[in-house]
C-alpha cells in the first residue's frame, strides 16, 4: 500500500531532508585526501545523536544483507558503490567516494547520497558522477503527477544509455515516508507509460547509480558492501521528493 502524504506530512519530511543534505555536504567537504572513513563515519554520528535523529541503517537487517548494520552512513569506495560499510581506510588522492544517508526525524524518513571525487578526479570518474547526477535531474523532471513510473526510469535510464554504462535492475529507487523502504520500487530504466501513476502526495527517493562497464556486482567480505565485479568505479546520486500539484519537490536539496 501507498500512503498518499499530506502537506503538512511533506513539510515535516522536507526538515528531515534539509538534516540529511546538511550531513551530507559537511561530510563531502570533510572527504579529503588523508581522511580515514571511520572519521565520516564518527561524524555523521555525532550529527545523528545531536540532532535526535534515528539512523535508517543502524540494527537494518534485510535479506540481502549479512546480520544487523552497525553504521549510520554508507561509505563506498572505487568500486564499491552500494551498502559500504564504513571500515578504516584512508582516503587516498583520486578516490571516489559515496556517502548514502537516510534518517528518520519525527518520524519522517529522508534518504539522499552523493558521489565525490577526493583530491584530483580522473575524467572518466567525473564524467561518470556527472552523468548519476543528470540522470537524477531528469528523473525528477519525469516524476509529475499524472507520469508514471516507467517515464521516471526511462529517463533516468536514456541518460545511462547515452554514456553506454549498464544499469543494474536489482536495486534501484524507493517509496518512503514513515519507513526507508516502502512502495512502489522505482528502477533505473524503463518503458514510458508503464507502472503505478504518479498523485500528489507521494513521497519517493530516486538513485541512479552505475558503473562505465558492468551492472553485476560482488559482496564484500564484510556481508554488506557490494562492488562492481570488474573492478570499475561507480557512482551513485539520490535525492527524496515528493510529488505535488506542480511537480516533483526535492526534499534533500540545499537551497542555494
Ligand atoms: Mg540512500
Ligand atoms: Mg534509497
Amino acid at each position: 500500500m501507498i500512503e498518499l502524504k499530506t502537506a503538512e506530512a511533506i513539510d515535516k519530511m522536507a526538515v528531515t531532508g534539509r538534516f540529511v543534505a546538511e550531513t551530507l555536504a559537511e561530510l563531502s567537504a570533510l572527504a579529503r585526501p588523508g581522511v580515514n572513513l571511520l572519521d565520516l563515519e564518527r561524524r555523521a554520528r555525532r550529527r545523528v545523536e545531536e540532532r535526535g535523529a534515528v539512523s535508517c541503517y543502524w540494527d537494518y537487517a534485510p535479506s540481502f544483507g549479512r546480520g544487523p548494520f552497525r553504521n549510520v552512513i554508507c561509505l563506498s569506495v572505487n568500486d564499491a558503490v552500494l551498502h559500504g560499510r564504513p571500515r578504516h581506510h584512508v582516503l587516498r588522492d583520486g578516490d571516489v567516494l559515496s556517502l548514502d544517508f537516510a534518517v528518520s526525524v519525527d518520524g519522517w524518513v529522508a534518504d539522499s547520497a552523493v558521489t565525490v571525487l577526493v583530491g584530483t578526479p580522473r575524467p572518466q570518474d567525473q564524467r561518470l558522477v556527472e552523468s548519476t547526477r543528470a540522470a537524477l535531474d531528469a528523473g525528477i523532471a519525469a516524476a509529475v503527477p499524472g507520469a508514471r513510473i516507467g517515464d521516471v526510469s526511462a529517463a533516468i535510464g536514456a541518460v545511462a544509455a547515452s554514456h553506454g554504462y549498464p544499469v543494474n535492475m536489482q536495486f534501484g529507487g524507493h517509496g518512503l515516508g514513515r519507513t526507508m523502504h516502502e512502495d512502489p520500487h522505482v528502477p533505473n530504466k524503463g518503458r514510458p507509460g508503464r507502472g503505478l501513476k504518479l498523485q500528489p502526495g507521494m513521497t519517493l527517493a530516486l538513485e541512479p547509480w552505475w558503473s562505465a562497464s558492468t551492472d553485476e556486482l560482488q559482496v564484500d567480505d564484510d556481508g554488506w558492501t557490494l562492488r562492481f565485479a570488474d573492478g570499475s568505479h561507480g557512482a551513485h546520486s539520490e535525492h527524496t521528493i515528493a510529488i505535488t500539484e506542480d511537480g516533483a519537490r526535492v526534499l534533500t536539496r540545499l537551497e542555494r
